[in-house]
């Protein structure tokens, strides 16, 4: 059980293992500290239910896929296949196509783009959701003016 993310001082990638339940998440790069914390499903590498960086509760899965390395394969096919009369280039899409079957899903949080690998899969998270995504902006712009007008 893993959560990767970009650290938001030095945008590098942080990759934090969750096997041993919750520790401090810190940047290996620059260091900066980040408090993780597991809920109880996840902490039994259940369903990923709250984010452990900020807390939401909204996720959406993907296909752990490289899409660059997607293209890459396709590409390579499409640069042989003049010479092979198309034939890469449908071995091409057959390998793009295992690849697709054969890779797990990745759990993505909504709000700040977490990446959760080895968890349980909930049938309830679909895929990416742009509607929802953007209420869910919507949800916290509206949320930041209240507290604008209160203070
Ligand atoms: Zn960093
Ligand atoms: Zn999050």
């Amino acid at each position: 059980m893993t959560v990767e993310f970009v650290c938001e001082n030095c945008d590098k990638d942080v990759m934090r293992d969750l096997a041993n339940g919750a520790e401090s998440g810190e940047c290996p790069h620059c260091g900066r500290e980040y408090p993780i914390e597991l809920s109880a499903s996840m902490l039994q590498g259940g369903k990923v239910d709250r984010c452990v960086l900020c807390r939401r509760d909204k996720f959406y899965v993907q296909k752990d896929f490289n899409p660059r390395l997607g293209i890459l394969i396709f590409a390579i096919g499409v640069a042989f296949s003049y010479h092979t009369y198309g034939l890469t280039l449908v071995i091409a899409t057959i390998i793009d196509f295992i690849l697709y079957k054969v890779l797990k899903t990745v759990t993505i949080c909504y709000h700040c783009r977490a990446i959760y690998r080895d968890f349980e899969e909930d049938p309830e998270d679909r895929g990416f959701d742009h509607e929802l995504a953007m209420s869910l902006v919507m949800k916290d712009k509206r949320k930041q003016e209240q507290e604008k007008t209160v203070a």
